[in-house]
């Protein structure tokens, strides 16, 4: 039995498939929409790192969120530069990503040393009192 031929489906090619593309350009069809699902995928994780970037930036703007919470050791920087997971999410998904309660402000020298590890940092800089105490 045999299946109808149609044209390759790459623009101005003329060989004759049955299969969407010619063996000339199934190839490269495939390596296209390999480049495409990175785009996409390329452009959700965009969107996801603005959304970060604006949580961020709210977060550390918080005086209790001013300083380093882990100073993990000397090279700590001690100024919060970035939003830390206490216990790390595996992904943008994951639901400890977005929840409140496992953010802890770091600096990057610390966030990069605790890497994957659960740690609750505890380190208070100067020993300000804060009166606002939530409920
Ligand atoms: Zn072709
Ligand atoms: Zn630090």
């Amino acid at each position: 039995m045999q299946k109808a031929m149609r044209l390759c489906k790459h623009p101005g090619c003329t060989n004759l498939t049955t299969n969407g593309y010619c063996d000339q350009h199934k190839d490269e069809a495939r390596e296209r929409d390999r480049i495409a699902d990175r785009r996409r995928g390329t452009a959700r994780e965009r969107g996801y790192n603005y959304r970060w970037h604006k949580y961020s930036k709210a977060f550390l703007s918080r005086p209790e969120n001013k300083f380093c919470k882990l100073h993990l050791d000397d090279r700590c920087n001690i100024l919060a530069e970035c939003v830390d997971h206490i216990d790390p999410p595996d992904s943008p998904e994951d639901k400890r990503f977005w929840d409140a309660s496992n953010h802890q402000a770091a600096c990057i020298h610390c966030n990069s040393v605790k890497g994957h590890r659960k740690i609750v940092g505890t380190y208070e800089y100067g020993n300000e009192p804060n009166e606002c105490s939530k409920g």
